[in-house]
């Protein structure tokens, strides 16, 4: 199936899930809306992509962009005038207007010390700090030596002795967050706050995304909107696939040009 191809039939299933209720959509940033860079820093977003999602809000679909990215991060990709919402650090980075009272800790300083020497032999992989959370990245490493990185922070992980924090394994990368860090958390609050507490009746949430980060929305989602999974990852507790970014690409655009 061509990326179109995906696409409509994703669309018929959304239309009729929907059955008459407006979809809104909770999308994943990285592998998602655009493909892996060796650097997030190298990502781009393709301008029809940015302007097929800017134009969903306006047709009574609200969006939400809910990436383990800074949101300050998401920003430069997104543009001040985005109409969209943009929540970044799994759930933890939210707009003003929308923010829960409580500012999650930063993992402590001692773990980074631990990470920084334990990194010291794979010198393509580093360490982004995000405030409340890391994410270790390590898919400049080649490829020969990606399986010993990998089992040392798997080592490093199962290490970490507070339990108010917990680390996942995603896509080339290592996350280290505050267990109440949680993107089906984030989802729910961000539909009650946007939507209302009739979320489910109002409206189909379409949650989307690539990584195990990202099941926790279909989670949230499960039996009450619809959860799609990008790219080949399984099992998963979304029911629609699409293969990736390009067929994400062409949802979107339908939906943007054809509202249901
Ligand atoms: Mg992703």
């Amino acid at each position: 199936m061509t990326p179109a191809e995906e696409a409509a039939a994703v669309r018929r299933a959304v239309i009729q899930a929907a059955a008459g209720r407006p979809p809104v959509w909770a999308l994943d940033f990285d592998g998602t809306l655009v493909p892996f860079a060796d650097h997030p820093a190298a990502v781009r977003l393709p301008d029809p992509v940015r302007r097929d999602l800017g134009r969903l809000p306006s047709r009574g679909m609200p969006v939400l962009v809910l990436s383990g990215r800074s949101r300050a991060d998401l920003a430069t990709f997104f543009g001040p005038d985005f109409p969209g919402d943009l929540v970044g650090n799994h759930g933890l980075d939210w707009p003003p207007d929308l923010a829960p009272p409580d500012v999650p800790p930063a993992p402590p300083a001692v773990w980074r010390r631990r990470l920084d020497e334990l990194l010291r032999p794979w010198p393509e992989a580093w360490v982004e700090d995000k405030g409340a959370t890391w994410a270790v990245h390590w898919r400049a490493v080649p490829q020969h030596r990606q399986d010993a990185v990998r089992t040392a922070l798997a080592q490093f992980a199962a290490a970490l002795d507070k339990p108010d924090f917990a680390a996942r394994f995603g896509n080339h990368v290592l996350d280290i967050f505050p267990a109440a860090a949680n993107k089906g958390r984030a989802l729910k609050r961000w539909l009650e706050r946007r939507v209302g507490t009739d979320w489910p009746r109002a409206v189909l949430v379409v949650a989307v995304g690539d990584d195990l980060t990202d099941e926790d929305m279909f989670a949230a989602v499960e039996g009450r909107g619809l959860g799609i999974i990008v790219g080949a990852r399984a099992p998963t507790r979304a029911s629609l696939r699409l293969s990736g970014p390009e067929a994400v690409a062409a949802l979107l655009r339908s939906f943007a040009e054809a509202p249901p």
